[in-house]
């Protein structure tokens, strides 16, 4: 992760099916940031197929890139108390101080131009073709990925079943 590359498969795969075996009666799963690959996809159809559990929708947050590498460049963490913030849309009351515990704040370290651009890179070659993949079973929700986020979180709402 700290590379920016993707967790290997058969780990996510196992997690994935932790997860759904822990599960019980009705119950939703949202998965975040999963499948990031076709491989992937194949592995949840085949886990959600063995549980007898239906893949509802996918939600695919639409964003330009000059505004993700505007979001991602943004962001500070608390190295102490693990608080989040963003120099513009959420940023401490002090520059570069935690509100919560007053620790100085920090950049990830994947969270660098060079990592960001490598993420997007492999964005693009690995995750990118999910769009087609989950397009041609009809589950492909796209939503508008930017504004205000009770907005987005409102848009997403609507896209789910
Ligand atoms: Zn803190």
């Amino acid at each position: 992760m700290k590379r920016g590359e993707l967790v290997p498969d058969a780990l996510i795969a196992k997690i994935i099916e932790d997860l759904m075996a822990r599960a019980s009666g009705a119950c939703t799963l949202l998965l975040d940031g999963f499948p990031r690959t076709v491989v992937q996809a194949q592995i949840l159809e085949a886990a959600t197929a063995r549980c007898g559990a239906t893949l509802a929708a996918v939600v695919l947050l639409d964003v330009a890139d000059a505004i993700l590498v505007d979001r991602i460049a943004g962001r500070r963490g608390c190295p102490k108390c693990g608080a989040g913030y963003h120099v513009t849309s959420i940023p401490s009351r002090r520059e570069g101080i935690c509100d919560v515990c007053g620790t100085g704040l920090v950049i990830r370290k994947d969270d660098n131009p060079e990592t960001v651009k490598h993420r997007l890179e492999v964005y693009k070659a690995q995750t990118v073709p999910l769009i087609d993949f989950y397009g041609a079973r009809g589950m492909l929700r796209k939503v508008v990925g930017t504004g205000p986020i009770d907005e987005i979180v409102e848009r997403v709402r609507q896209a789910v079943p």
